[in-house]
């Protein structure tokens, strides 16, 4: 029977009171309470799985989640509480960052994560590791649209090549279409060409083809699409997106929009490539969150990879 390890590192009044109600809620499973750095490394070593509720341990040399500083965490902590649901400079110490959701036992983490742990409370570590190659272990699910014959929800080894995923996966281009590109991650992230169909999709191989996994949301476009018009489509929902607390995105989002849907309408000139480019340059990590940087990371992407395109709709 595989091990659980649920590690509290709250202070002691708060840590006894999480350890009742767990218990309560989940009678089956042995719940350890590790609130040094010590004894939660010598307890993980029996482990096969770990689960963190509470604060991250000075000096702990292990990768905590530390959920309560992710700029959305504090904006859905401070949306539940009532308050304006902003991310915000500093973490603010909220009732729900304390005590969890309604006072109870809370998890952060993305869905795809909490969908490999069944298979690896079944099956073990060591079997998870091999599904994957080298230091990418695992699975990766992929969320396929677009121009392919089969959209859908894709669990695949880690490694397995974009070919695979679009052509075998996926069926393959719509009846007449030709491959083009792929946004990797959605609309905030990097694009793939024709070029990179043999990338094996692991984080690192994606990396050295200048581009990321992200969260695994593959949107295929097909020869005939226009990439910039599709990049301004995407920099405009940013744009609409922004919640305005940060002026450099408010207005950066909007400008570029402005200066995208100048060029794809024909009406662009040199001078806004150039400024979209200086917009890339400067516009990340101007902003409390990374929306503006990943409106940032589609243009740069789309402009290193269809600069041609660009510059061919480009009046002067
Ligand atoms: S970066 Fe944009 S969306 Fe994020 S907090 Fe600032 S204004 Fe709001």
């Amino acid at each position: 029977m595989p091990r659980l390890l649920i590690l509290l590192t709250f202070p002691p009044e708060v840590t006894d009171q999480y350890r009742s109600r767990l218990s309560r809620t989940f009678p089956e499973i042995a719940i350890e309470v590790a609130a040094t750095a010590d004894k939660a490394v010598a307890a993980l070593a029996d482990a096969d799985m770990l689960i963190t509720f509470g604060q991250m341990i000075k000096n702990l040399k292990l990768d905590f989640a530390a959920a309560r500083n992710l700029k959305w965490v504090q904006a859905l902590g401070t949306g539940l509480d009532g308050i304006t649901d902003q991310p915000a400079l500093q973490p603010g110490v909220t009732v729900t960052s304390l005590h969890g959701v309604h006072g109870a036992p809370t998890i952060v983490n993305n869905t795809e994560t909490l969908a490999h742990v069944p298979g690896i409370l079944r099956n073990g570590a060591q079997w998870y590791r091999d599904l994957g190659i080298g230091k990418a272990a695992g699975t990766k699910l992929y969320s396929l649209s677009g121009d392919v014959l089969r959209p859908g929800l894709y669990e695949l080894p880690m490694g397995t090549s974009l070919e695979t995923l679009v052509f075998q996966h996926g069926g393959g281009m719509l009846q007449g279409k030709e491959f083009k590109a792929v946004f990797t991650g959605g609309p905030s992230n990097t694009l793939l060409t024709k070029r990179d169909l043999d990338v094996a999709m692991d984080f690192d191989s994606v990396r050295q083809r200048r581009s990321r996994l992200g969260t695994g949301a593959m949107i295929v476009v097909s020869e005939g699409t226009s990439i910039v018009r599709k990049v301004a489509e995407y920099v405009s929902f940013f744009a609409q997106g922004s919640c305005g607390q940060c002026p450099p995105c408010k207005g950066g989002t909007f400008q570029l929009t402005q200066i995208l849907n100048r060029i794809d309408t024909g009406r662009g000139v040199r001078t806004d490539l150039e400024a979209l480019q200086n917009l890339c340059r400067i516009l990340p990590g101007s902003g409390r969150c990374a929306l503006i940087d990943g409106a940032v990371t589609v243009v740069e992407s789309s402009i290193h990879q269809f600069k041609e395109e660009y510059e061919a709709l480009l009046t002067a």
